[in-house]
């Protein structure tokens, strides 16, 4: 889908200085309320989700990983597994944490989440420090799955988020 930046660009809000000074939040939620918005983006997604070959399931990272994850699965005719924030999870867990600005995140999935050799997809909204997916592949690797790759609708660059997952094949829809 050559023409998906400039359907999506329209429709994809910045909001500068939320959650605070100095950030420029990338606001999906127009894109997902327009109905071609929405096709064009699951389109273009699962374009992109097949050329990294064979996958057998989709990790959503939470939270807005939640809203791209189900709909790139239910195209591939494959299942979904939730990256969660910490104490979300019911059943025993893997914890991998990693750093924000200030403190420390912890993301986390269950023990039984992914069977060990199946090849993992990672999807999210936005990549911008890297930390967040380089912790989900980190979980994925503990559980001896194989991550395929990460798909993020939106890559910041200035932030350097490639650099934390060198070797992760990371395809993005949109940069800004
Ligand atoms: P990072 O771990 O620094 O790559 O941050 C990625 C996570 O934070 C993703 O789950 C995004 O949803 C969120 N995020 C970071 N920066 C932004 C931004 N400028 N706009 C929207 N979401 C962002």
């Amino acid at each position: 889908m050559s023409d998906y930046p400039q359907v999506a660009d329209g429709l994809i809000r910045a909001i500068e200085n939320w959650p605070e000074d100095g950030v420029t939040f990338r606001d999906i939620t127009p894109l997902l309320a327009d109905p071609q918005g929405l096709s064009a983006t699951v389109t273009a997604l699962v374009d992109e989700a097949r050329a990294f070959g064979p996958i057998d399931v989709v990790a959503g990272v939470e939270a807005r990983g939640f809203l791209l994850a189900p709909l790139i699965a239910q195209e591939l005719g494959i299942g979904l597994v939730p990256v969660r924030k910490a104490g979300k999870l019911p059943a025993d867990v893997l914890s991998e944490s990693y750093s924000l600005e200030y403190g420390d995140a912890v993301v986390e999935i269950h023990t039984d989440a992914v069977t060990a050799g199946s090849r993992v997809l990672i999807v999210d909204d936005v990549l911008a420090t890297g930390g967040t997916l380089a912790a989900a592949v980190r979980l994925f690797e503990r559980a001896e799955a194989q991550v395929a790759g990460a798909l993020v609708l939106i890559e910041l660059p200035a932030l350097r988020g490639r650099d934390a997952l060198v070797d992760v094949p990371l395809t993005a829809l949109l940069e800004y």
